[in-house]
């Protein structure tokens, strides 16, 4: 059976994780105080991550997706940042929980992060060859001579020509595209169940994204790990994601199957999200809509609805009270007061 989301609101307790469920996030919490100002980056996020599935946690800059991956891997840096509520199950097991060696272990062995801008995470004056071992050395996966191999192996299944020659380049020697083949390389040295990328191809042109995306996809399907997808663009998530989180202000406002998300959104942040993304079905001449104002001060957020000062369909209750995650139908839920189809239909 297919354990339910938790609305945040009526979290209760700890649910029991079925079979399929490799990561459980339940009611997350992370702040940072900043110039003695809190910033309530996570919000109580729950959601879970099933085996062999893509995730996407899409939002703007702000909305808290990468401060919720960045604890997933306890790598929030405190002070000034502090994860102050909930749990992470990883296969059944508390990451909050765990001492240095156990998250040492984890960190590239069952979870790997794949970075936006490959040069900031990379080294610069370490050979690719040289960073693609280290993680297999320091999980002890083989001799220097068969991690060669493997190496070159990684470069091969990443697309990467003339693998054997690249180990021995730097990274300022690759283009943008290859960099980005390298970190994901990288990230599937050690074969992890579960695959976090953050934002994984901003940096790069529309044609290698499209690459790097198909190269994800195929690549966690033949190793049936998970992925989490981070991304500001809806876009990007149609094709390749299972299940969507929608973030706003810290917090999941929408959540639920990509097809439940694509063909029925009900949370005016999320019909925002879609009207500011190029479609192929939208008419010639027909203009994209971003959406107004700007995302909210998370150490002084407004009352009621986060969204209220940006939403066309805000109402006074909206402006007093907070909505919760309420369900739509199946898997979907939607953290909003009206119904927008109801409001649409009426109009
Ligand atoms: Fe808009 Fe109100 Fe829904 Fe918030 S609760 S998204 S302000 S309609």
């Amino acid at each position: 059976m297919l354990a339910e989301p938790l609305a945040p609101e009526s979290k209760t307790g700890t649910p029991e994780a079925g079979d399929d469920v490799l990561l459980r996030v339940n009611g997350l919490k992370t702040r940072f105080n900043q110039d003695g100002r809190v910033v309530t980056a996570v919000d109580g996020v729950t959601f879970d991550v099933r085996r062999g599935e893509t995730l996407a946690i899409v939002g703007e800059s702000g909305s808290g997706k990468s401060v919720t991956a960045m604890s997933i891997l306890r790598l929030i840096p405190s002070p000034p940042g502090e994860i102050t509520d909930g749990e992470i199950l990883f296969n059944g097991k508390d990451i909050l929980a765990m001492n240095d060696e156990e998250i040492r272990q984890m960190r590239g062995s069952d979870i790997a992060m794949i970075f936006q801008e490959p040069m900031t995470s990379m080294n610069p004056v370490l050979t690719i060859g040289r960073q693609l071992s280290e993680p297999m050395e320091v999980h002890n996966k083989g001799s220097r001579r068969s991690l060669r191999e493997k190496c070159a192996e990684l470069l091969r299944k990443v697309r990467i020509p003339d693998p054997e020659s690249r180990l021995d380049a730097y990274p300022h020697q690759l283009s943008g595209g290859m960099r980005q083949r390298a970190m994901i390389a990288m990230g599937l040295a050690c074969t992890p169940k579960l695959i976090i990328a953050d934002e994984p191809t901003t940096a790069l042109d529309v044609t290698v994204q499209a690459q790097i995306l198909e190269l994800l996809k195929d690549l966690t399907r033949e190793h049936n790990s998970s992925m989490i997808l981070i991304t500001h663009d809806l876009g990007v998530v149609a094709r390749y994601a299972t299940r969507i989180n929608v973030m706003y202000a810290g917090r999941i406002v929408e959540q639920g199957t990509s097809s439940e998300i694509f063909k029925d959104p009900r949370h005016p942040y999320t019909l925002g999200l879609m009207a500011s993304i190029p479609r192929l079905d939208q008419p010639k001449g027909g203009r994209l809509i971003p959406i107004n104002g700007q995302p909210p001060d998370l150490a002084n957020l407004p009352k009621g609805c986060p969204f209220h000062p940006r939403c066309p369909y805000a109402r006074d209750l909206c402006r007093e009270e907070r909505p919760p995650l309420t369900q739509v139908a199946g898997e979907h839920w939607k953290a909003c007061w009206i119904d927008v189809k109801e409001v649409h239909a009426n109009a």
